[in-house]
């Protein structure tokens, strides 16, 4: 083997190329006559190389790195089986994987999945705590930085409130987008709709102003009708000696005529049923 060597032979013993180690030259050559070497791998497996192989940096082990390599494109972050992993498979899945079954409610709807990686899933959001879930912010937006955190059940059934989903005017939008558009609450909308209304009158309906008060204000110098008698307020006030401003307060309040008219508010009737002031509007 060492009779004849080519020209331009250099030694490669004792020199280290990536794991390897050259130990002495091999007894085999290669097809086209070059001297092999062999080597040991760091990893203690020993690796026969042609010299050009070495030099040239194509062959760096006995084979072990490029395994490690591949293998660790599959289990880069450590976290293959994590909770947070898990949370982002099965996102992406949502998306992506039109024989998932929730397809049609993400990536069917136009939902997508705009992480480039688990790192940067993990960098936006951190590890999953237990107890949570995988958000959505905006239940129209995507998987997207900005529009992800974990959320509790309690938040994502607060959230899915307002992400319900209303279909009115040829439009299909969350209660949070329609209360923008409209100025109407999130609850009144949802309240609305709770009742069984249209969604279009739902969402254009003013909302009713709730007053403390019960009945209309009644109209100055309007007769009052009560014990069967018509008078103003003004001459009822004079007649029962309550201040004409009690008897308006009164029945904005919404107490009864006969009520507003009565020394007190006859709470419960006794005796006869007959109000005090009845007697004495009666007999006067
Ligand atoms: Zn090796």
């Amino acid at each position: 083997m060492s009779e004849r060597r080519p020209y331009n032979f250099r030694d490669l013993a004792g020199l280290v190329f990536g794991r390897l180690t050259v130990i002495g030259l091999a007894n085999e050559k290669t097809r086209h006559d070059r001297v092999q070497w062999t080597c040991k791998c760091s990893c203690g497996a020993a690796k026969v190389v042609s010299g050009n192989q070495l030099q040239r940096g194509i062959t760096r082990s006995c084979g072990c790195l490029r395994k490690e390599i591949t293998s660790a494109k599959f289990r880069t972050h450590g976290h293959s089986g994590s909770p947070t992993y898990l949370s982002y498979t099965a996102a992406k899945s949502r998306c992506e994987n039109i024989n998932n079954q929730h397809f049609a409610d993400y990536g069917g709807r136009g939902i997508r999945f705009r992480f480039a990686s688990f790192e940067q899933f993990l960098a936006e959001l951190g590890e999953r705590p237990s107890g949570t879930s995988l958000e959505r912010i905006d239940n129209d937006g995507h998987y997207e930085p900005g529009n992800v955190r974990w959320a509790t059940h309690q938040q994502q059934s607060n959230n899915k409130r307002t992400n319900r989903r209303i279909t009115a005017f040829g439009r299909t939008r969350t209660v949070a987008w329609w209360s923008r558009e409209t100025g109407l609450s999130d609850q009144v909308i949802r309240g609305r709709l709770d009742l069984g209304w249209l969604p279009e009158r739902a969402l254009t309906c003013a909302p009713r102003v709730v007053r403390p008060t019960t009945s209309p204000r009644p109209p100055r110098g309007r007769p009052l009708e009560a014990f069967g008698r018509k008078l103003t307020i003004a001459a009822w006030s004079r007649e029962t000696g309550i201040s004409y401003d009690l008897i308006r307060a009164r029945l904005v309040r919404g107490w009864s005529a006969e009520e507003a008219l009565s020394a007190t508010r006859p709470w419960s009737r006794r005796g006869d049923g007959v109000l005090p002031i009845a007697r004495s509007a009666r007999s006067s």
